[in-house]
């Protein structure tokens, strides 16, 4: 669904990426793992449209991500791609509710279905009680639960997650893997999770290891 050719980057002399050739199927959990600098965080920017590779494809179906126009591509990151980062990234002046349903607002979903597709993501993920509160509020789970919602709110194709748990104790770490798992069982939910989270890694369905700017 998702395939990366060929995908080279470089950051001035340091050649990050030497050809990445990745792909990722519907309804697949993949982790990404390798030592800090291999290129984890880079494939992951480029798959979402965040950063372009200086060569090599970037596709969806059809769509060669690297033929669209700014604005398409814009509408495309926000209809087709979710975002978890390993801070939540909300914004803090508004609630809970309010920052799921960002990335519908600027989809023009009108707002009582925005409404209804927030309030039953936030059941799935156990956070209907803390809708209206702000993040300051919240702990470092409910933070990160309200992340996984916002990114789930447009029903994304994929998920792309960047230590989505690297700022959690292990029990919230671990309720957040689980919930990964439910939301691929339960919404086939497809995920790219970049993680040095040992037990999530050998829990996906797929394990892909990067060296030296090279899937292993
Ligand atoms: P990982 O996620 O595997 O730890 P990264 O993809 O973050 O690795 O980084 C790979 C290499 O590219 C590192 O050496 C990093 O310092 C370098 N790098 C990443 N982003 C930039 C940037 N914007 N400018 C310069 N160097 C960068």
């Amino acid at each position: 669904m998702l395939i990366a050719k060929d995908i080279h980057k470089s950051y001035g002399n340091l050649h990050v990426l030497k050809g990445v050739e990745l792909e990722i199927h519907e309804k697949e959990i993949v982790s990404i793992v390798g030592s800090s600098g291999a290129g984890k965080s880079t494939l992951l920017h480029i798959l979402g449209t965040l950063d372009l590779p200086d060569s090599g494809t970037v596709s969806m179906g059809e769509v060669n991500l690297g033929k669209l126009k700014k604005d398409q591509l814009a509408d495309f990151r926000n209809d087709s791609l979710g975002f978890i980062f390993q801070f939540h990234n909300l914004l803090p002046e508004f609630t809970a509710l309010e920052n799921i349903q960002i990335p519908g607002m600027i989809k023009k979903t009108p707002s009582q279905a925005l409404a209804k597709r927030a309030g039953e993501l936030a059941e799935l993920l156990g956070i209907s009680h803390r809708l209206h509160a702000k993040p300051s509020e919240m702990s470092g789970g409910e933070q990160q639960r309200v992340a996984v919602a916002r990114a789930l709110i447009n029903s994304p194709k994929v998920v792309l997650a960047d230590e989505p748990s690297g700022n959690l104790d292990t029990a919230n770490a671990e309720a957040l893997h689980q919930l990964f798992f439910k939301l691929r069982d339960e919404l086939n939910q497809t995920f790219v999770i970049v993680t040095h989270n040992e037990p999530l890694a050998n829990l996906s369905d797929r394990k892909v290891s990067m060296k030296d700017g090279l899937i292993e």
